[in-house]
């Protein structure tokens, strides 16, 4: 199979839950990936398999990546991006797009994988699309996985982190302990965790919670 090929591997999923030092879960495809082949960013199902909602269908997971967009965000990027959101209509409009994109992206996910339509997500996208800016993990996922030009906030947030991380350059050898043992399932703590984790995006705190969607939240290391 060629490193480019979307279709999870068994030892993609063992890279994915060393990167995040946690067993993944209802990986259905890898939508990008670094120049020597490991995943950057894994397509989790609409559903997971134990029933939880999961909106975030882009998930940013080398760890190199994420911490420089944690930089990014703790350094205010998010607030200053929604703030244009509200000055800028192109902007705007692009982001709405990006929004639709990551709708329609997610339903060729569900159908490719053979799952029934989930409506408690139904028209929620995620990272607080498409009005405000709530998770650049979320849009830099969106922007790896789609390519250029569909996130217009994606694509700004890998460009902000070019300086410490890029798809071109690998610098996963040391970026995550590779030798490690690989974290193994332990459903029951998965069930409670997720279900924490989704109790904590009901609305109305979709609107305050900074990463909505909290089982995908990329900040909380505990669940998705
Ligand atoms: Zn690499």
């Amino acid at each position: 199979m060629p490193v480019n090929s979307t279709t999870p591997r068994p030892s993609d999923l063992d890279t994915i839950s060393l990167q995040l030092s946690r067993p993944v879960r209802d990986v259905v495809e890898i939508p990008a990936r670094c120049v020597c082949g490991n995943p950057l960013v894994a397509a989790t199902a609409p559903r997971l398999s134990n029933g939880i909602p999961f909106p975030t269908t882009f998930y940013l997971t080398h760890p190199a990546a994420t911490a420089a967009v944690s930089r990014l965000e703790a350094a205010g990027v998010m607030a200053e991006m929604s703030q244009r959101l509200t000055t800028d209509e192109q902007l705007a409009e692009s982001y709405r797009q990006a929004h639709e994109n990551y709708l329609t992206e997610r339903e060729r996910i569900r159908s490719e994988a053979g799952l029934d339509p989930v409506w408690e997500i139904e028209g929620v996208s995620a990272g607080g699309m498409p009005e405000r800016v709530k998770c650049l993990h979320v849009l830099a996922g969106h922007a790896l996985a789609v390519g250029p030009g569909i996130n217009p906030l994606g694509d700004e947030t890998l460009e902000l982190i070019s300086g410490s991380w890029t798809p071109e350059t690998c610098i996963c050898a040391t970026s995550w302990d590779h030798e490690a043992p690989v974290p193994q399932r332990d459903l029951s703590r998965h069930v409670r965790r997720a279900n924490q984790g989704f109790a904590r995006q009901q609305p109305p705190s979709r609107a305050e919670d900074p990463h909505q969607g909290a089982p995908a939240s990329q900040r909380d290391t505990e669940t998705a």
